[in-house]
């Protein structure tokens, strides 16, 4: 490609931004033309045919995950380059996403721009341009799944043996304080607990088997609880709930059997799917989860932040909620990094209608500052750790 032949089309709902971006790409030999409008956008995509793009995906008047959906069902071969927020997980998500949609996304230049960074990304080959450095995070799974399967047998029969409680959680609104709901967490009773995730355990308990006791048993028992101690309101019960579950037809039955045994209405039960079981299988995760919400459920992405969810993916899978993982959340306070993500996770939500749940909240400095940026509900010791069925009408009772 001659140098002449680059022609880079900036979107970006700030002009000023737009502009800069175009005179940085002026200086690596590009023309370029900028837009605040997607309907603009696409029509100088027809007409002045770019050869890259640059896509800010954080807008608040407009939806920037939308436009690279739209990019990737029109089958676009320029270069795209997401000019979004800061180098965090989300972002990567996005490139990421972007790629297995067929887009040529070459990376992710953090604000305030470097222009550096910016024409490198638009002008180096393929394989020279910085990925995501990831090899760590997955030795430390390679290490917590060698430690669970070592242990593994004797949770499977702690389980077996019903030897596992039932707790609560509650979820306030941010701010009002008023109570939003509680999530169901099991913990393993007759074994010492150890730091890594019961999740992963249950979900390789489960193993498909829906019918099992222990399913079941969870979610009558919560839904009971709730529709005896919860009449008539709308408090919400948050169910984790594993892949296996998901795609059992059985588990949905059971669900709503249980609902309308106790008389709880489906819209109360918000099914917490984690974010990496989710994205495991998008096409039949949608399929299934869709079941669930025209049944009335709501659906949550758990440990949102975690895992790599394309925001593609996030758009199309129909989710109510997403939950911020508690690893950012404890660190928002002392890592600009990690606050940086919380927001943007939080604007990311909000732009696209979801509820953002904050969870391990553990100080009033944490509450205080997530409440400024707008989350809206909280969870965590610092409200009330998880507790027993009785516990949590105590508490309530001390709280008026
Ligand atoms: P999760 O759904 O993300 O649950 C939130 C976890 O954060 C719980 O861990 C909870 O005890 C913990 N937590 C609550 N407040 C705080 C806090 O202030 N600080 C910190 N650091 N942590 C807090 P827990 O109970 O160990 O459960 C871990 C995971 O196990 C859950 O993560 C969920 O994925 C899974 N799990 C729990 N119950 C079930 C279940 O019935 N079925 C399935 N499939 N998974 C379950
Ligand atoms: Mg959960
Ligand atoms: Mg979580």
């Amino acid at each position: 490609m001659s140098m002449a032949d680059r022609r880079l089309l900036i979107l970006d709902d700030e002009a000023e931004v737009g502009r800069i971006i175009g005179l940085i790409a002026e200086g690596a030999g590009f023309e370029w033309r900028s837009t605040t409008q997607p309907d603009e956008f696409f029509d100088e995509l027809d007409t002045w045919q770019p050869t890259h793009l640059a896509i800010d995906l954080m807008m608040p008047e407009m939806d920037g995950v939308q436009v690279m959906r739209q990019l990737s069902e029109r089958g676009c071969k320029c270069r795209v380059v997401i000019t979004s927020g800061v180098g965090s997980r989300v972002m990567d998500a996005a490139m990421r996403s972007g790629v297995e949609h067929g887009l040529d996304v070459r990376g992710v230049v953090p604000k305030p721009f470097s222009a550096l960074t910016l024409r490198v990304l638009l002008l180096d080959e393929p394989d020279d341009w910085p990925s995501a450095p990831d090899a760590q995070d997955d030795s430390i799974e390679a290490e917590a799944g060698q430690d669970f399967v070592s242990q593994s047998s004797s949770r499977k029969k702690a389980v077996l043996d019903k030897q596992f409680s039932l707790f609560y959680q509650p979820k306030l609104e941010a701010g009002s304080a008023a109570l939003s709901g509680f999530e169901a967490l099991v913990q393993l009773t007759g074994i010492n607990r150890s730091p890594d995730r019961p999740g992963k355990i249950i979900d390789e308990l489960d193993m498909g088997d829906a019918e099992s006791g222990f399913t079941a048993s969870v979610l009558n028992q919560s839904i009971a609880w709730l529709g005896k101690n919860f009449e008539h309101s709308d408090v919400s019960l948050s169910l984790n709930i594993s892949v296996a579950q998901l795609l059992s037809p059985v588990f949905l039955k059971e669900l709503l059997n249980s609902c309308e045994k106790n008389h709880v209405e489906t819209k109360r039960i918000i099914i917490e799917l984690n974010e990496t079981s989710a994205m495991e299988d998008p096409t039949r995760s949608l399929d299934a989860l869709t079941r669930f919400r025209v049944k009335g459920f709501q659906l949550s992405l758990d440990d949102f932040g975690t895992g790599y969810s394309s925001m593609v993916q996030l758009v199309r899978l129909p989710f109510s909620e997403i939950k911020v993982d508690a690893s950012f959340v404890r660190e928002a306070l002392t890592s600009a990094e990690s606050k940086a993500i919380v927001k943007s996770i939080i604007e990311l939500g909000h732009s696209l209608d979801l509820a953002v749940t904050a969870e391990g909240v553990e100080d009033a400095q944490s509450a205080q500052l997530l409440e400024s940026l707008k989350c809206d509900f909280l969870q965590g010791e610092y409200i009330a750790a998880a507790m027993t069925g009785d516990e949590v009408l105590n508490w309530l009772a001390g709280r008026d």
